[in-house]
């Protein structure tokens, strides 16, 4: 019987986990499918406070890791499949495994969206990627697209211009979410091009095994015309991983998990933190601001709690 889990191992779970091992309670960090969240598929970081030449995306994590280790935290390689929050102590279901908590931290993230295509979905590792820092490098000399219009896409696509010869953003509408300082690098950046008002329609060749081209379709004209890109980087946001809680938490019609007062679920005794319960601000200080809180309303829930 655990004190806390944490489900998660990003920047959101991490804090949490640090101040709750400082607070002798040994949490259980599970670590998930993505381990180190988003942070550890970034590069530079300028963001986060107290690092004014920035830091690296997986050094920070492996930083806040350490930390929390040094003060009792434990990891668990694994993916939590199921989760009966009915009744205390809750149970989770770990790969065919049963971790019983008496406290749960959810700080599960969110996970690369896409854009639904068969084609697509074909050549995912094969030319199509969500990441341009794990794939970039693969594309050096070639020409690719990028998808979407927020910071990821201009991150991605200024990121990738370090390999490729040219990067086309390609975006649904003639206006950005991208925040102004990340629009205009990516404009003053020589090897990138925009076409907006532009989806993707097809991913070529999943015939042959590899990325070829795309089918882009101008939705305004209804023109379709065609790219010879060797690599289509999907940057369109993230989708909430909060699945295995429909039907016992409350979520927003997008599945995000709604929080109270901070960060309570409508389950007591269940908080939860970062991506998987933000959709506005979603940056790795406010996960970490979100992960302290959850620790210390889960330590307080505890000694409220004589069960
Ligand atoms: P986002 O801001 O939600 O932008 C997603 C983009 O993808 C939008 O332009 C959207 O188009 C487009 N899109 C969504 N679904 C699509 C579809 N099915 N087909 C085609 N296009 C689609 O997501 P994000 O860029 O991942 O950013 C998420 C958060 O992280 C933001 O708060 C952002 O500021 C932050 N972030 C910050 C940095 C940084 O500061 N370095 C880097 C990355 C992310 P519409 O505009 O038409 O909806």
């Amino acid at each position: 019987m655990r004190d806390v889990v944490i489900i998660g191992s990003g920047c959101a779970g991490l804090t949490a986990a640090i101040y709750a091992a400082r607070a002798n309670l040994r949490p259980l960090v599970i670590d998930g499918i993505e381990i180190g969240g988003q942070l550890s598929l970034t590069t530079l970081v300028e963001n986060f406070p107290g690092f004014p030449e920035g830091v690296q995306g997986p050094e920070l994590i492996q930083r806040m890791r350490d930390q929390a280790a040094r003060f009792g935290a434990e990891y668990q390689a694994g993916n939590v499949t199921a989760a009966d929050l009915s009744k205390r102590p809750f149970t989770l279901t770990l790969d065919g495994q049963t971790v019983e908590t008496r406290s749960l931290i959810i700080a599960s993230g969110a996970s690369a969206r896409w854009l639904g295509l068969a084609s697509e979905k074909a050549l995912i590792g094969k030319g199509v990627s969500s990441c341009a820092t794990c794939d970039g490098f693969f594309f050096r000399g070639k020409k690719v697209l990028v998808v979407g219009g927020g910071d990821s896409a201009m991150e991605e696509g200024i990121f990738l211009t370090r390999f490729v010869s040219s990067v086309e953003i390609v975006h649904r509408r003639d206006q950005f979410r991208a925040s102004k300082i990340m629009l205009d690098r990516a404009r003053h950046n020589e090897k990138i091009t925009f076409t907006l008002d532009t989806v993707v329609d097809d991913i070529l060749d999943p015939g042959r095994g590899e990325v070829v081209g795309a089918k882009l379709r101008n939705v305004k004209t209804k023109a379709v015309t065609e790219r010879d890109v060797s690599a289509v980087f999907v940057a369109i946001g993230h989708i909430p991983n909060a699945a295995i809680f429909k039907g016992q938490l409350e979520m927003d019609a997008d599945g995000y998990l709604k929080t109270h007062q901070g960060v309570r679920t409508n389950v007591p005794g269940v908080f939860a933190c970062g991506d998987v319960q933000d959709r506005v601000f979603r940056q790795a200080v406010t996960a970490a601001g979100t992960g302290c809180m959850a620790a210390i309303e889960a330590e307080r829930f505890l000694e409220s709690s004589d069960e």
